[in-house]
């Protein structure tokens, strides 16, 4: 790869048009020194910033994929993503940090829908039948959900159609219809239908294997992920008998991964769906000191805070946003011993490290991982001790 500014051609030919990976421009050496200077400018104030974890390849590495569907001015079925900021869907076959089986089968669907007369659905009319493709690989395991997500429940040739997408695509093990007939820019609807298959994948992250549906939460990029969950269990620093809190457990990877060095384990989420997956998965790995909860993070640890419960670790992986001040104070109150907070945007991080730091707890590391190489993302995990 060339690693000089001036002379470097981004790699995509969409780039600039899709928009989804900001940092095209510039050589992966060069991505890397940018997203450690980022972390280190918002939060080298609070503790030392470790080097950025690398990808070996920093290539297709997405195993979740998604494409929007629509039709061209001359009515062909397109299939892509979304211009950034705007509804226009950029046609996009093949990715670079896209699996390159998960596009091809998005691929094969459009081709599907042409053959069999069904149409795309349109934004602007509201009308038509298919709004998104989303396709989850497992990468240990190969196994590969299909998630339709179409306007209405009817799905005309249903039984043909998936047929003909098995056939086409073998390696696909379950199939899913998601039905979103509202008028938003979320993809998936709460109604779903499972047309082939169990409903769910397996993966292995870490010596477990984990189930996931379709509308939980999982991490993207695998081989990072790895990394970044051992550093996370590592930094805990857990002895055998402490009591550990997972806010924002997803399907229970972390929490359940930790389970093995820890007391016991209790996960906290908002996302039905992910709770099930995450009690499946204690069981699915004979984890018996793990227990999963469906609530809103910031009011179970508001509670538990009241109620004068203990934790000696808590585990926190919140979305973009990083979590409230209540979510905070009730952390600092709860006062665990050691805090690891698993970010995605270090701004939030920031701000949450300033707000936890206020209230006697000490950051003592940091440790960047390119979870999304080329893109402007960085994931950190920060360990934070009590103080006081
Ligand atoms: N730790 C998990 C998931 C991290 S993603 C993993 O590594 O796979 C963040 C998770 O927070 C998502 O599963 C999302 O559903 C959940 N979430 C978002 N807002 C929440 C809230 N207010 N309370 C609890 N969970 C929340």
């Amino acid at each position: 790869m060339n690693d000089t500014t001036k002379t470097y051609t981004p790699p995509c030919p969409l780039w600039r048009k899709c928009g989804g990976c900001q940092l095209q421009n510039l050589s992966y050496p060069e991505q890397l020194k940018y997203k450690e200077k980022l972390v280190t400018g918002l939060i080298g104030r609070y503790c030392h910033v470790e080097p950025i974890t690398p990808m070996d390849d920093p290539t297709h590495y997405r195993y979740k994929v998604q494409a929007a569907f629509g039709a061209d001015r001359s009515r062909r079925i397109i299939s892509g993503v979304y211009q950034s900021a705007t509804h226009r869907i950029v046609p996009v076959d093949s990715c670079l940090i896209e699996n390159e089986a998960a596009d091809a089968i998005i691929v094969t669907v459009r081709k599907l829908l042409s053959s069999f007369k069904l149409t795309a659905y349109d934004e602007r009319t509201r009308t038509g039948f298919l709004r998104h493709v989303l396709v989850r690989r497992g990468c240990a395991t190969g196994e590969t959900m299909v998630c339709l997500v179409t306007a209405t429940p009817v799905f005309p040739s249903k039984n043909n159609f998936v047929a003909a997408l098995r056939k086409a695509c073998p390696e696909i093990t379950t199939i899913v219809q998601n039905i979103n007939a509202a008028d938003t820019s979320m993809v998936l609807g709460e109604r779903e239908k499972v047309l082939y298959g169990p409903g769910f994948i397996e993966d292995r992250r870490c010596g477990l294997t984990f189930r996931i549906s379709a509308r939980s939460f999982y991490q993207v990029n695998p081989r990072q992920t790895e990394n970044l969950y051992r550093a996370a269990v590592e930094l805990a620093g857990l002895t055998g008998s402490e009591r550990v809190i997972d806010a924002y457990c997803g399907t229970g990877t972390i929490g359940l991964i930790a389970a093995a060095g820890a007391g016991e384990v209790l996960g906290v989420e908002l996302n039905r769906d992910a709770v099930r997956d995450a009690v499946a998965n204690a069981r699915r790995n004979g984890v018996t000191n793990a227990r999963f909860l469906c609530a809103d993070a910031g009011e179970y640890m508001t509670r538990a805070a009241a109620e004068g419960e203990r934790a000696d670790v808590v585990l926190l992986d919140p979305p973009r946003a990083g979590c409230t001040e209540a979510f905070l104070g009730a952390l600092a109150t709860l006062a665990p011993q050691r805090i690891v907070y698993v970010s995605c945007a270090p701004d939030t991080l920031a701000r949450d490290l300033a707000y936890l730091t206020r209230r006697g707890y000490r950051a003592e590391t940091a440790r960047p991982f390119d979870m999304f190489p080329f893109t402007g993302h960085v994931e950190t995990v920060c360990a934070l001790s009590k103080n006081f």
